[in-house]
């Protein structure tokens, strides 16, 4: 239950489903793609997942796919031993997380002694076999050394020589534009990939047998790394560069950066691993083998940010540090955005010239990053209902927002498409046994659990499919919400009604009527 792989080595037979390789040399089976013994590659063979009979496509005796897998009986105790053996420790580490099995089509494992290696270091890992840290996307444009913690000897190595005004940069409190591929990246982010930069040099030196890599001690060291960025459902990791650190729980970039990830950087949550984690670790053979299992994967690294092939949205800002006073008075007599564009140049007339100076300017100068909010109030606030509340009262506050535009749009694409999707999954939900835990396909007519003949318990309840009913009633309430919305809610309410409705107490089991065709 723990999927504890230390745990499951005290057991005495464990057998798996795992990929079938032999070493040509040796004569014996080895999931690695190199023989530990011998050093040779070794060779991946299918065979029939029903009959075993060995052949590619279909079997000849059953007219099914072949497989590259077959269910092995594995010595996990003698495993585990070989694996703290060779990369020399003195015994395993106490809990190493495994998974319930291998979800990938070959059912190749990753070797044992990455996952040792990783819970030594209290890194966990993701299932394309990289280390992530989520981070909330935020903008940056201009910084100073000093408030991201970059010594001034270390901005010239990085090649920040000049600041933003094209001045020699002598003093950590001079203002600088920050680069395109350049991150400012949360203090916990920082200490995350420091525990992954341990884990790697680990790797490096007592399983590849290569020298150290990272040598970080400190957060400080890993200025100037490389990580990789990637935002959900992308394939393509776009590689940038530590420059400093914050105490807020978001990376900054570039807008280009977070672009470049396809993102319009409204505050999505993307990941950062090491470049080196991504480069050694990352395999498309652990990928998941079902639709969607490739998704969120670097499949692709992009090295080098091209502004001109990034979305062209990310290009509308503006770059000059002071607006004509043409531009306040249009605002006054609410012109329409395309009759003032010509007042505010923006990044897309650089597009045109050359492109090679991206200077963005600003109106409202800030002393200090971190003396802003340090952590979303969307992720302070507890509930979904606490958040929807906040939400709609700062759209009261607002002039320029409509509190009824913003309650019609939280109801239409979010609250009552979760009411519904509730009902529907707690009419069609699958039911657990108390005892084992077993979730059976169909629930049993017995009322039992056919494995072990404990109690079912349901798996998904009112309260769960009821949990936003307060608040749409209450937002229909509070707003003239349309009566397309004001009806939908009267419906999706009389269903739920019927569902719950309490039973009478005496009520006695139907018989099934089976026709007896005999
Ligand atoms: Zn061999
Ligand atoms: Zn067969
Ligand atoms: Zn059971």
């Amino acid at each position: 239950m723990r999927r504890d792989i230390v745990e499951a080595s005290r057991k005495l037979a464990v057998s798996l489903d795992v990929v079938d390789r032999v070493c040509p040399s040796c004569d014996a089976w080895e999931p690695r793609v190199r023989c530990p013994t011998c050093g040779s590659l070794t060779v991946e063979h299918q065979s029939c997942p029903r009959c075993g009979l060995p052949g590619l496509g279909l079997c000849k005796n059953c007219n099914v796919e072949t497989v590259s897998y077959k269910n092995k009986p594995v010595d996990l105790k003698q495993v585990l031993a070989a694996a703290v053996r060779r990369v020399g420790l003195a015994k395993s580490p106490e809990i190493i997380k495994g998974t319930k099995g291998l979800l990938n089509k070959t059912k190749t494992p990753e070797p044992l002694e990455k996952g040792m290696l990783r819970a030594g270091r209290e890194v966990s890992v993701f299932k394309d076999g990289t280390i992530r840290f989520d981070a909330t996307n935020a903008i940056l444009t201009q910084f100073r050394p000093s408030e991201v913690g970059l010594s001034i000897e270390k901005a010239h190595l990085l090649g920040y020589e000049k600041d933003m005004e094209g001045k020699p940069l002598e003093s950590p409190s001079q203002l600088c534009g920050l680069e395109v591929q350049d991150l400012v990246v949360p203090e916990t982010c920082a200490q995350y990939l420091l525990k992954a930069s341990k884990f790697l040099d680990d790797l490096l030196s007592s399983y590849y047998g290569l020298e150290r890599f990272y040598n970080a001690s400190k957060s400080e060291d890993l200025i100037g790394r490389l990580v990789v960025g990637l935002s959900p459902h992308t394939s393509v990791g776009v590689v940038g560069r530590i420059v400093g650190f914050t105490k807020a729980s978001v990376c900054y970039a570039h807008p280009f950066w977070h672009a470049a990830k396809r993102r319009d950087c409204d505050g999505d949550e993307d990941s950062v691993s090491l470049l080196l984690d991504v480069l050694l670790n990352f395999s498309r053979e652990f990928m998941p083998d079902r639709i969607g299992g490739l998704m969120d994967a670097p499949l692709l690294l992009s090295p080098l940010l091209n502004p001109a092939e990034i979305a062209r949205q990310a290009l509308n800002i503006e770059n000059v540090s002071q607006l004509p006073i043409e531009f306040y008075e249009k605002t006054w007599q609410g012109a329409h955005p395309s009759e003032v564009e010509s007042l505010v140049p923006t990044l897309n007339s650089n597009l045109g010239n050359g492109g090679e100076h991206w200077t963005i300017g600003f109106t409202h100068p800030t002393e200090d990053l971190d003396n802003g909010r340090l952590i979303s109030s969307y992720k302070e606030l507890p509930t979904m209902l606490d958040k929807v509340k906040e939400q709609l009262h700062l759209a009261d506050q607002i002039v320029a927002v409509k509190g009824e535009e913003v309650a019609v749009k939280v109801l239409s694409t979010h609250i009552l498409r979760d009411l519904v999707g509730n009902l529907r999954t707690f009419t069609s939900q699958r039911v657990r046994c108390t005892k084992c835990g077993s979730k059976p396909r169909r629930v049993p007519l017995g009322g039992t659990c056919h494995r072990c003949g404990g109690k079912l318990a349901a798996t998904v309840f009112r309260g769960g499919v009821e949990k936003y009913l307060d608040v749409a009633t209450e937002m229909v309430q509070r707003y003239n919400i349309r009566e397309y919305y004001r009806q939908r809610l009267e419906l999706i309410k009389v269903e739920l009604a019927e569902t719950f409705k309490a039973l009478p107490v005496d009520r006695e089991q139907q018989k099934l009527f089976v026709a007896d065709f005999a």
